[in-house]
């Protein structure tokens, strides 16, 4: 067995963990599953066997005939046997649509009622066609077993639906918050996610290897294991499917945002030399037929698709920047030195001001402009404003309170916006001349700023003082300098979302120690001086140790990352959550009193017990719960400390009272939260 199966595939006994029956005790429709993906096409035999195979049961076998003379494949006459639509539709189709119907009968529509199978369906093919077409352009030796894995991508979302212990549609409300890592989410509240599922599925179905491990990696990092390179890049096109689907609307469930695509996919397949708008014809065109068959709806609007496709690629790589690098030791990351490497090059300079100051200053001293000003483009209210602006000696400074409308007369601006090239604005249109005006001169040059190839406003340049042109030409030059500033910029606030990493906890995320403490004792002098109220509340997890006791240490992990996410969730974004240490937490509440605090915790206390029940069929007779202890900042407490030991003692109450309960401190007294009627 190669060394990676171990790390990649788990084991029977991580697997029965999660299921309602044992494995074994699983009924199977692997058989013919199995044997369907096994034919190849270059064997003789194969379409006898094809066919015997697809017979075996006459319901399926009409069931295929069905498909193959549905409008899909726009025959001008019937096929009347299975013999007769391999030699019409060839082996492959037909064994396609086999494995299509196969599964569709056999297992999807089988789920019980409160699983959406006809989305799962459908981002199942819609992702099997997308696979096929790009294996075709990217020369992947099987395009057949590019739509297998495509097809069975997501097994594992059915297998958790119908013999997990915690079902797939129990979850999905707390998958659907953050779709960009539902995996995760999944690994935590089930236990496993639902690539590793599939992939144990297909392993034991005897499924081909290829499959096997493109199921398991579609969502994984894959870049230091040994693969053989077809394996690498089938794995990069169902991840990639998977992406696109998403982002075209035919995800399997409804999410804010598609998954995070892993850098590996970026550097395995080339996005920008793929045909876009082929996959999509030929994806488009299959669902289209197959649609009246399964009985579902889609829109088709491909060019429409094509750009926010574009779009959501350079989102994605962002993404998966963030979402990959995020996960590592904020202190011990390299990224952080070399992104600071990399941008002290160009501009020397981390801090956003610094950076446009020293641009501007660099195009002024090249091309004498009397002043530069950056002007942000607001998508949503569609308006543009100054942000920025640097002048030279004697020059105006821009008025105050400046911004315009994008309205649609403002057309050159909205060219530039658009298509991303340099005008000069000369007072073609009225709102020309409005903007002119109000700037207070006759002439301005304008130079998109783009951001991960979106623009994000404009650089406007004008001679105000000495009333030169403003040059065509140099504005090009101008372009060239301002998107380097934009991605110096970018660099800037990827620095700066390190910077602030080195003040999280890296297991749960929340702030560690040191900086939950920095951040009460400055909210504390405020307190003090009078200026809000500040109270706090410390979190227990009620028997903690026995999580681990009985399920290992990264189980009890997840624990933890499960309440640390659950607090973020629960209180305001003015408030903070921090890991005390082990399994303690703390809330700090800023503008907060003692009573609202109270109630509060009994808010998250119980939110806590409705995920404990959730996740009770995982943790059998292991109750989820926590104990809290609340205090307030009240006249003559000297500290931040002297306020965590109030709250100590009040959480240390609510263990002696029974657990799963809150206690507070309130002028020297231990109380309890009145019951609320
Ligand atoms: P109580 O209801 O009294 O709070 O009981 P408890 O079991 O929750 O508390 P106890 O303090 O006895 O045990 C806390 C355990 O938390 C002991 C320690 O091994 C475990 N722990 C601390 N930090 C981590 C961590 O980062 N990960 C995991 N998995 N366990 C941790
Ligand atoms: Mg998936
Ligand atoms: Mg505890």
């Amino acid at each position: 067995m190669p060394l990676h199966d171990a790390a990649l595939i788990p084991d029977t006994a991580s697997v029965n963990a999660v299921l309602a029956r044992e494995v074994d005790h699983l009924p199977s429709v692997s058989v013919v599953l199995a044997r369907l993906l096994q034919l190849t096409r270059d064997d003789a035999t194969s379409i006898d066997d094809l066919v015997k195979l697809v017979e075996t049961d006459p319901a399926m076998g009409a069931a295929v005939l069905r498909r193959a003379n549905s409008a899909a494949y726009g025959l001008r006459y019937k096929i009347a046997t299975l013999k007769q639509a391999v030699v019409v539709l060839g082996f492959t189709n037909v064994r396609s649509i086999a494995l299509e119907v196969l599964l569709y009968e056999r297992l999807i529509r089988r789920v019980n009622s409160d699983f959406d199978y006809l989305s799962y369906w459908r981002h199942s093919l819609a992702v099997a066609y997308l696979c096929r077409a790009m294996a075709r352009q990217l020369g992947y030796p099987d395009a057949d077993i590019a739509h297998s894995a495509g097809l069975l991508h997501d097994i594992g979302k059915i297998i958790m639906q119908v013999y997990g212990r915690i079902s797939y549609s129990a979850i999905l409300p707390q998958l659907q918050e953050n779709a960009c890592s539902a995996h995760e989410a999944e690994r935590r509240l089930v236990g496993i996610g639902h690539d590793a599922l599939g992939a144990y599925f297909c392993k034991r179905w005897e499924f081909p290897r290829p499959i096997t491990l493109a199921v398991s990696l579609h969502h994984q990092r894959f870049a230091s294991l040994t693969l053989e390179s077809h394996e690498r890049l089938l794995a990069a096109i169902v991840a990639l499917a998977n992406f696109m689907a998403w982002t075209q609307g035919l995800g399997s469930f409804k999410a804010p945002q598609p998954p995070a695509l892993q850098p590996e996919v970026y550097e395995s397949i080339d996005t920008g030399k793929l045909d876009l708008n082929e996959m999509l014809r030929a994806m488009d065109s299959e669902l289209q037929a197959t649609a009246v068959f399964y009985n579902f709806r889609f829109p088709s609007l491909p060019a429409v698709r094509e750009t926010l496709l574009r779009t959501n690629l350079d989102l994605g790589r962002l993404n998966a920047d963030y979402v990959y690098l995020e996960r590592q030791n904020p202190r011990n990351n390299a990224a952080v030195s070399h992104i600071k490497e990399n941008l002290v090059l160009p501009h020397q300079s981390l801090v956003p001001e610094e950076i446009i100051e020293n641009t501007f200053r660099a195009i002024r001293q090249d091309f004498s402009f009397d002043r530069l000003y950056l002007l942000e483009n607001e998508p949503k209210s569609r308006h543009l404003k100054p942000v920025y602006a640097h002048c030279a000696e004697g020059a105006a400074p821009l008025p105050a309170g400046l911004e315009w409308e994008l309205n649609p007369f403002f057309e050159p601006i909205l060219e530039s916006l658009r298509h991303r090239v340099p005008v000069v604005v000369a007072g073609a249109t009225p709102q020309e001349e409005k903007l002119l005006r109000d700037l207070g001169v006759d002439e301005l040059g304008l130079v998109p700023v783009t951001r991960n190839g979106q623009s994000a406003g404009l650089i406007g340049m004008d001679n105000c003082r000495s009333k030169q042109p403003v040059q065509l030409a140099n504005l090009s030059v101008v372009s060239i300098i301002a998107s380097e500033m934009a991605l110096a910029l970018e660099h800037a606030r990827l620095f700066e979302s390190y910077r602030k990493r080195a003040l999280f906890d890296p297991l749960t995320q929340v702030y560690n120690r040191g900086a939950m403490e920095d951040t009460l004792n400055a909210l504390f002098e405020q307190a003090k001086r009078g200026e809000r109220t500040l109270a706090i509340a410390m979190v227990d997890i009620d028997f903690f140790k026995k999580f681990n006791d009985a399920f290992g240490h990264l189980v009890g992990d997840d624990v933890l990352k499960m309440v640390a996410g659950l607090m973020q969730k629960t209180c305001r974004p003015t408030d903070h959550v921090g890991r005390f240490g082990g399994e303690e937490f703390i809330f700090i509440l800023p503008d907060t009193s003692f009573v609202a605090a109270l109630h509060f915790a009994e808010r998250f206390r119980l939110r806590v017990e409705q995920l404990g029940q959730l996740l009770e069929k995982r943790f059998a007779g292991r109750p989820l719960t926590v104990s809290m202890g609340v205090a307030a900042y009240e006249t003559g407490c000297p500290g931040g400390k002297t306020l965590i030991s109030r709250a100590d003692q009040a959480l240390y109450a609510a263990k002696d009272s029974g657990r799963n309960c809150i206690r507070g401190y309130c002028k020297g007294q231990l109380v309890e939260p009145k019951p609320t009627v």
